[in-house]
């Protein structure tokens, strides 16, 4: 089968290699549909994430039609279209009795905070990725989700980790009626989680972000006013200014690892192609926010960024939420927001690609080119 392979940072490729087999009596294997690149794999691809192993397959956002299943799998059978959500969990841990999936105890026991995800390092676990044509699904009856009719499998494939995302990050938030919210980044991590915050009750939504192609669309997809941090000076007095001196309620991280520019090089010794974005996020939420506000953070640091501008959280009272998306728990109310017409997640893919060209679709999204947002492979049918 074709499969994506990491050569190393910025550098991925198509390959030939061995189709999945089941290796456990719980697990399916996948013939995929479609496949996303997500900001999380370009800490991948940029080399910030540890034990990222050359060989190995990415991608954590799929869909596709189940071909086989082990002796053990009761609720999914060949022929089933389904929509796997990023995380790997067992269901019934300490951590999945409480509905925390992101954290399974079961599925990556050597790591002390995350659990397991679809080829996302070894760090989580190793296990190969969706930027193929087959892929091994384990715990294949907890996690997939059969696509219930009508729901059109481009929105299904946002479904398995930036909508769910977004809203876990406004959720943490914890937004309350006519609050003002400011998102940090216009990817669709970020567009997402302004999207949620309206469903919340917020009164003020504004989007912090750079490119100007993705503010705009920003502005469009998510109602929101939009802030291009390039033309302002120091980001708390500018939103302090806007909030009649306040600071924002709520403060959302949606860009992670890449934001903290330099520190990041300097922590991980790769050098970081970036466009902009060096400045850290975590600063500017913690200093943004209004004293006793609450911080939501969905972008992802990984194990290298163990640093945090702690004191002045402290003196100010926040509460600091953070966390991997859970996104099974989010999936049913999520699907009636889509199936009752009230948002279509499909709307941010700005690139449909041939599986093939990976490392085209992997060069435009992080180079932010071509007005991309959101890339979906597409395997060979
Ligand atoms: P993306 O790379 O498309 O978007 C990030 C955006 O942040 C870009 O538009 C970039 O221009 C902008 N940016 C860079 N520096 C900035 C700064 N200093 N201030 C404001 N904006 C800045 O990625 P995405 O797919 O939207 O993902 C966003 C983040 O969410 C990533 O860190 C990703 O790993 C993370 N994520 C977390 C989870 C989770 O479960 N916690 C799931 C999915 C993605
Ligand atoms: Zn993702
Ligand atoms: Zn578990």
């Amino acid at each position: 089968m074709l499969a994506m392979n990491y050569r190393g940072p910025y550098r991925v490729r198509i390959d030939e290699r061995a189709e999945p087999e089941i290796e456990h009596p719980g697990d399916a294997i996948v013939r995929v549909t479609r496949s996303c690149i997500c900001g999380s794999d370009l800490h991948l691809y940029h080399g910030l994430v540890p034990d990222t192993r050359v060989g190995t397959t990415f991608g954590h956002e799929f869909t596709g039609v189940v071909e086989r299943v082990g002796p053990d799998v009761q609720r999914l059978k060949p022929g089933d279209r389904v929509l796997v959500p990023f995380n790997i969990f067992c269901g019934t841990c300490f951590f999945c009795s409480r509905e925390l999936f992101s954290n399974c105890h079961n599925v990556n026991p050597e790591a002390t905070a995350v659990g397991g995800i679809f080829g996302y390092s070894h760090t989580t676990g190793g296990y190969a990725g969706g930027q193929a044509e087959y892929v091994r699904v384990p715990m294949a009856d907890i996690g997939p989700t059969v696509l219930p009719e009508g729901l059109d499998e481009d929105d299904a494939v946002l479904l398995t980790d930036v909508f769910p995302t977004g809203y876990q990050a406004a959720e943490m938030g914890s937004i309350r009626e006519g609050d003002t919210v400011v998102v940090f980044g216009a990817g669709p991590v970020g567009l997402f989680a302004a999207r949620s915050a309206w469903f919340m009750g917020a009164g003020r939504v504004i989007v912090v972000d750079h490119v100007e192609y993705r503010l705009a669309f920003a502005r469009e997809f998510a109602h929101c006013e939009t802030v291009d941090f390039k033309s302002v000076g120091d980001m708390a007095i500018h939103i302090k200014k806007m909030t009649d001196g306040l600071g924002a309620d709520v403060c959302i991280d949606c860009v992670g690892a890449e934001a903290a520019g330099s520190f990041a090089q300097t922590l991980t010794g790769v050098k970081l192609k970036l466009q902009g974005g060096a400045a850290t996020v975590l600063h500017w939420a913690i200093n943004s926010v209004r004293k006793g506000g609450h911080v939501s953070i969905v972008g992802v640091y990984g194990p290298t960024f163990n640093a945090l501008p702690i004191g002045n959280a402290v003196n100010k009272g926040l509460t600091l939420r953070m966390n991997q998306a859970s996104v099974k728990r989010h999936l049913p109310k999520l699907i009636e927001h889509v199936q009752a017409g009230r948002i279509r997640p499909s709307d941010i893919i700005t690139h449909r690609l041939p599986l093939e060209e990976v490392a085209e679709g992997y060069h435009l999204f992080s180079s932010k080119l071509d007005e991309c947002i959101k890339v979906v492979l597409l395997p060979p049918s």
